[in-house]
């Protein structure tokens, strides 16, 4: 398939999200990387987002609690090329209420070929990235083939 460049920017536009087991683990990665952090556009899901608003002293744009359709919400802005990072601490030990959603956002990231970062160790080398300090071009599969499939839609009535 061919693939479509679309360039991330200097300053990127990156998704917190943290699991309620796991929000302490992304609390302390983020006070680690603040100042590193406050170079770039962060957003991140309701509850996850207050507190680090509050212990970071960053603007931090909050989004729906991610249970009630917070990580919808990321998953759109992926689409529409509103986020460019995702670093989603997810619980692998517990069953969440919206197990269906954090599949659909961690889809959402793989479609769209966007750098996501499941655990502390891979938050640590995606921020110290040497990548994240200039513009990069992201390459995505060129959908167009994908959008203009046959399909078989039957007899119409004429
Ligand atoms: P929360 O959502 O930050 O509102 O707790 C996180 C999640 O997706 O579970």
């Amino acid at each position: 398939m061919p693939h479509k460049k679309i360039v991330m920017v200097q300053d990127k536009k990156i998704a917190l999200v943290a699991h309620d087991n796991k929000k302490r683990d992304l609390l302390e990665w983020a006070m680690f990387n603040r100042d590193l952090l406050a170079h770039h556009e962060v957003f991140a899901t309701g509850t996850t987002g207050e507190t680090l608003g509050q212990q970071l002293g960053l603007k931090i744009t909050k989004l729906q609690s991610g249970p009630l359709g917070g990580d919808q919400q990321i998953g759109s802005k992926i689409v529409s090329n509103e986020i460019d990072f995702l670093i989603f601490f997810w619980d692998p030990l517990e069953p969440q209420p919206h197990d269906p959603d954090v599949k659909a956002l961690l889809r959402m990231a793989v479609v769209w070929n966007i750098p996501i970062a499941c655990n502390r160790a891979s938050a640590d080398f995606m921020i110290s990235s040497p990548l994240m300090e200039g513009e990069y071009n992201r390459l995505v599969p060129d959908y167009e083939e994908y959008r203009t499939r046959k399909i078989d839609w039957g007899a119409q009535p004429s």
